[in-house]
């Protein structure tokens, strides 16, 4: 058992291959009953995985999975047979440059994206794969998003490294695409739909800015990118419940994430 990132509530732990994150709080009642290895890392005694009721329940992180070289390959590939493209060096610096970005989290390394842009709105899809290193960041999750000009309408959940990443990364930019691509008119006056907030963190509809027409975010994808997308909100769902069971809260990533700060707001388009 091995702590992995220790954070001020939480700390992760691994066990048998799985990751676990674990409240300061509940390990303060169960007492500190741990050591140190050569290697730095707490050793836990088994009494404390019995407490967990790990072997029965599990916490149900699955365990880190990088994507290799190759494997990112492979993935741009296929996001440029879809339509999209990197996003190029000079584009990124310029828009670095143009908003003044500091990122708050002081990390290092250009890491690579992939845009499609069609009837005003811009896809990315963002990697964590690192240009200059070659390899995935340490710490850090996928996303995809939706922007009109600098402004972000839409942020997919983050998207964890574990198995199946990568192919996960490519089902949300294709359908990412889709709405970019099938973005609705107006009924009544046949202008752009634009994305607006709905009543949940996540929730997001089409809305006309001038009339009342509103439609459902999901119109215009297929049948089977509407089952993808279900089933991705059951697992969530599940997820959530069962750490609900378990007396443990989830924070929505949109309330953690610190994103850029543009220290130059007045050159946004
Ligand atoms: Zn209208």
């Amino acid at each position: 058992m091995t702590i992995v990132n220790p954070s001020p509530r939480f700390i992760k732990i691994w066990v048998k291959g799985q990751i676990f994150s674990l409240s300061l709080d509940f390990l303060e009642k169960c007492g500190n009953v741990f050591s140190i290895n050569e290697k730095n890392s707490l050793i836990f005694p088994q009494t404390i995985c019995a407490k967990l009721n790990i072997e029965n329940k599990g916490y149900v992180m699955p365990k880190k999975v990088l994507p290799s070289e190759s494997d990112f390959e492979k993935f741009g590939g296929d996001m440029e047979k879809y339509g999209f493209r990197m996003i190029e060096k000079p584009e990124f610096f310029r828009s670095f440059q143009r908003l003044g970005l500091s990122n708050p989290r002081k990390r290092s390394g250009r890491e690579i994206g992939f845009t499609f842009s069609a009837n005003g709105l811009t896809t990315i899809a963002w990697t964590t794969f690192l240009d200059t290193e070659r390899c995935a960041r340490d710490e850090d999750a996928g996303w995809v998003l939706i922007s009109e000009g600098d402004r972000v309408k839409y942020f997919s959940h983050p998207l964890f490294r574990t198995a199946g990443f990568l192919n996960k990364l490519l089902k949300y930019a294709i359908i990412a695409k889709r709405r970019v691509l099938h973005r609705p008119l107006c009924p009544a006056c046949n202008g752009f739909m634009q994305i607006v907030r709905g009543k949940g963190l996540k929730s997001r509809y089409w809305k006309c800015p001038k009339h009342r027409q509103v439609k459902d975010f999901d119109n215009g994808l297929t049948g089977k990118m509407k089952d993808f997308l279900e089933s991705e909100r059951k697992a969530r769902r599940h997820y959530r419940e069962n750490l609900k069971k378990q007396g443990r809260e989830t924070t929505p990533a949109i309330l953690t994430r610190r994103p850029w700060i543009a220290t130059r707001p007045q050159n946004r388009i």
